[in-house]
């Protein structure tokens, strides 16, 4: 298998802190990466640095066949190839309040890929189905439960036909209940070979989807292996984290 994603070298500070000290991956296409570790471990940057939502300080990211090398200002043209590559899932869903579900789903379609509407609306009511929401295309955000707007999050990410889906701890807003039909949708688009990189403190859930888990700490992935790392950490700061939090 061919790596879809490549992300080598990330630097990334704020201020004098140093959030990212030097990150390296792959992703294979059709597999499911978590990103896990300490809160405050650079996990989210390393996402949004991967749809260019955060600037990197050096280091490459590549999807596909765009790729941006942060060790240069990266020009416009080259940020949005990027960022065409990936949709990103948020802890909050960030949906339009005053747009129906359909419209939420069909706005990035119409207005930004300048597709035709009815084109459009008629991915968007397949993607309803695919996240188990046939049938809500005139709700509003606020008419829906928490878990109901994020798997609606996810079809808008879907809509706009990225090659990788980001998810930011995509369940973590969620009461507990709700949970679940949110890591079910997950789980069908892994079943279906959608390429994911997942930031998540659930790590059960991560124990049956992950191809491959990424633990960072301190700006770097100090452990990285299949989903067994998670049943037999070699390093001890791994083993901290999973018994901090399973
Ligand atoms: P994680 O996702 O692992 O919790 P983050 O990537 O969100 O970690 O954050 C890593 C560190 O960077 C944290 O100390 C956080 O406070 C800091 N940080 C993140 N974004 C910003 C920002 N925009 N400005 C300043 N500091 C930030």
């Amino acid at each position: 298998m061919s790596d879809l994603i490549e992300v080598r070298g990330l630097t990334k500070s704020f201020g004098d802190q140093q959030v990212l000290k030097g990150v390296d991956f792959t992703v294979a296409a059709g597999t499911v990466t978590v990103l896990l570790g300490p809160s405050g471990s650079g996990k989210t940057t390393v996402l949004r640095s991967m749809n260019v939502l955060e600037t990197p300080d050096a280091g490459l990211v590549r999807i596909g066949d765009a790729a941006i090398d942060f060790s240069s200002r990266p020009d416009r043209r080259a940020v949005k190839a990027l960022r065409a590559r990936s949709g990103m899932v948020f802890q909050a869903h960030n949906l339009f309040p005053h747009k129906t579900v359909l419209g939420n789903l069909i706005e990035g379609p119409v207005q930004v890929q300048k597709r035709p509407v009815d084109e459009a609306v008629a991915d968007a009511r397949a993607l309803l189905e695919q996240v188990g929401l046939a049938g809500r295309q005139d709700a509003y955000p606020s008419q829906l439960s928490g878990g109901q707007q994020q798997r609606v999050g996810i079809a808008r990410a879907l809509a706009l036909e990225p090659e990788v889906l980001l998810l930011d701890e995509p369940t973590s807003a969620l009461d507990p209940e709700l949970v679940g039909e949110v890591l079910a949708v997950i789980r069908d688009l892994a079943a279906q070979n959608w390429t994911l990189v997942i930031v998540t403190h659930e790590v059960r859930f991560a124990q049956h989807v992950a191809d491959q888990v990424l633990f960072l700490d301190e700006g770097v992935i100090a452990e990285r292996g299949g989903a067994e790392v998670l049943a037999n950490p070699r390093e001890e700061r791994t083993r901290r984290f999973l018994a901090r939090v399973l």
